[in-house]
């Protein structure tokens, strides 16, 4: 089967949805493939909100100041100031388009937006939906792309490769599970929106779908990637055997929450000057170091010395979530660990949005525009998606549409390849994977743990190539084959960097500025 768009968007999180809306406003033909339910992605999780400056005593200055404190010198100033600065205009848009912010009411008796204030931010500058603004934001997106007539939804179809034809990002195959149908879907433009990859690591705070397929699919097809090596751990996973990737919001420490060991003290200031509040890499780091020195399964985040009624009101759906598991959020200590979280590198991309393959734009996790550097600061993510997703829809209407044939474009080929007989190859070759990544390129780093790593890279490559090219592809094999791709890139950028600066942390050197803490 063949389609045919203006633009088509790979990916349905708050990036590929605010791309889609702005262009299907605009009138264009819009196809959008997702991995499974439009609303399933990083977005749907995301707790803590998006930093923006709406408070008067806050400026752009102050927002770019912390972003590139936080990015340790590796961001690209030009982007960051084009994202710091859209962040009004991105909040009003989602505003527009009907999403509920919590407000609270001044000693004036006046309704104005709830700012939270969140590690690395020298502001209250993150608004939020109580502590569910990727549901909010998601669902209203959601909702919204649905009722437009000029857009085409393909859920449970995943991407297996962009096609390049002349030059040109012109399309992608897709595999359709049910059934086992590959399609051929053409456009005048594409847009990568498809997430980050940290369920490259065993423990992972991100939803089944971050496999990086997007990343590894620009990377096929010659697009720039960089970044890598700074894949961000959150500090405060909710250690529980049957809460799997249960995030608690780093507004928890930003309303006073604690980290403590299991004597109920606190060690966070002998790591840096902002204690519980310094950024996440340096928070996930000193707990990873003190579970090493003390030998523990877990650390606690405690919040308990603050009134019940404040959590209860401020947190209400990790409150609840953590009573059915048996914690009192109000009441005692909750066991936490870190988990891999956030891709800071990706494909590359201008303030356009843009990557280096005319046809082919990128917006959100999926992405390095500059911003983060060696490390994102909380709550510029989601800023990121919105204001890169309308960054690429204003430059697809600007342009001059490059039309295609989609007759020239050949159709999948499977003639060669058989079924499945050894499915245990596929799912053995997934957890080794992630094992490794976790054991050698996770949160602390040496050059004997990447060359392990990159051996064992190596090997699996040879495998798995030899495999996908033998047999016919599903959902598993598809991302195994983009997960071995991320964890090249991964190992890879991080051997060339010979330094510990911001997420990357290798013990064979010794961090050299402030901003990476003092780990003993
Ligand atoms: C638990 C959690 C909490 C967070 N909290 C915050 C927060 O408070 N503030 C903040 O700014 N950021 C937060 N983040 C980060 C932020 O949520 C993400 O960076 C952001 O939502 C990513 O949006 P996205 O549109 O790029 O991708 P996603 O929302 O991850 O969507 C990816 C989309 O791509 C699709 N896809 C992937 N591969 C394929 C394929 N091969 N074929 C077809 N479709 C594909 C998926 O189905 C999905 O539709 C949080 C992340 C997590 C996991």
């Amino acid at each position: 089967m063949k389609y045919n768009f203006d633009v088509l968007i790979i990916g349905s999180g708050a990036a590929g949805l605010t791309a889609a809306i702005s262009l299907a406003e605009a009138g264009k033909k819009i196809g959008i493939i997702c991995k499974g339910v439009l609303s399933e992605g990083s977005t749907l999780y995301a707790q803590g909100g998006i930093a923006a400056v709406l408070d008067s005593e806050d400026t752009i200055e102050a927002h770019i100041r912390d972003t590139l404190v936080a990015g340790a010198g590796l961001c690209d100033p030009e982007a960051v100031k084009f994202t710091v600065s859209h962040g009004r205009t991105v909040v009003e848009w989602l505003i527009d388009h009907g999403v509920q912010f919590t407000q609270e009411q001044t000693p004036e008796g006046e309704w104005r937006y709830h700012l939270n204030r969140e590690g690395g931010h020298s502001h209250r500058r993150i608004i939020h939906s109580d502590d569910e603004t990727g549901k909010s934001v998601s669902k209203t997106l959601v909702d919204l792309v649905r009722q437009f007539p000029n857009v085409e939804i393909f859920e449970n179809h995943l991407a297996i490769d962009l096609i390049k034809h002349e030059g040109r990002c012109v399309g992608c195959y897709v595999l359709v599970e049910a059934g086992h149908q590959i399609h051929t879907f053409t456009a005048n433009a594409v847009i990568l929106a498809t997430g980050g990859a940290s369920r490259a690591y065993l423990y992972s705070t991100n939803p089944a779908v971050s496999s990086g397929d997007g990343i590894a699919m620009g990377a096929r097809l010659g697009c720039n990637v960089r970044g890598m090596e700074f894949n961000q751990f959150h500090p405060t996973c909710f250690y529980h055997p049957e809460a799997r990737s249960f995030l608690l919001t780093e507004a928890l420490r930003g309303e006073g929450a604690y980290l403590t060991l299991p004597d109920g003290s606190r060690f966070m200031q002998r790591f840096h000057e902002q204690a519980e509040l310094a950024p996440r890499d340096i928070v996930a780091r000193a707990i990873d170091h003190e579970m090493k020195r003390l030998g523990l399964d877990c650390v606690y985040l405690d919040i308990s010395h603050k009134p019940a009624e404040f959590i209860m009101q401020h947190f209400p759906n990790i409150y609840a979530t953590l009573l059915e598991y048996g914690y009192d959020l109000t009441k005692e200590p909750i066991p936490i660990v870190p988990a891999a979280h956030y891709t800071c590198g990706g494909i590359v991309v201008d303030t356009h949005a843009r990557t280096n393959i005319p046809g082919l734009y990128a917006a959100g996790e999926v992405t390095s525009t500059g911003l983060h550097g060696a490390n994102r600061m909380a709550s510029n993510s989601l800023l990121e998606c919105l204001v890169y997703a309308r960054a690429a829809a204003q430059d697809i209407l600007a342009s001059p549409m490059v039309s295609i044939d989609p007759k020239t474009i050949k159709p999948w080929d499977e003639s060669w390849v058989q079924d499945s007989h050894e499915e245990i190859l596929v799912t053995e070759n997934w957890d080794e994977i992630r094992r490794f990544m976790w054991s050698y390129v996770g949160i602390v780093r040496s050059n004997n743990r990447l060359q392990r790593a990159l051996d064992r890279v190596n090997l699996l490559k040879r495998e798995i190539n030899e495999y996908y090219g033998h047999f016919r592809i599903n959902r598993n094999l598809l991302e195994l084959r983009n997960l071995i791709v991320i964890a090249e890139l991964i190992v890879t950028q991080a051997i060339n960097r010979k330094e510990s600066i911001g997420l990357h942390y290798n013990i064979d050197y010794p961090p050299s500025s402030k901003n990476q803490g003092k780990i003993a």
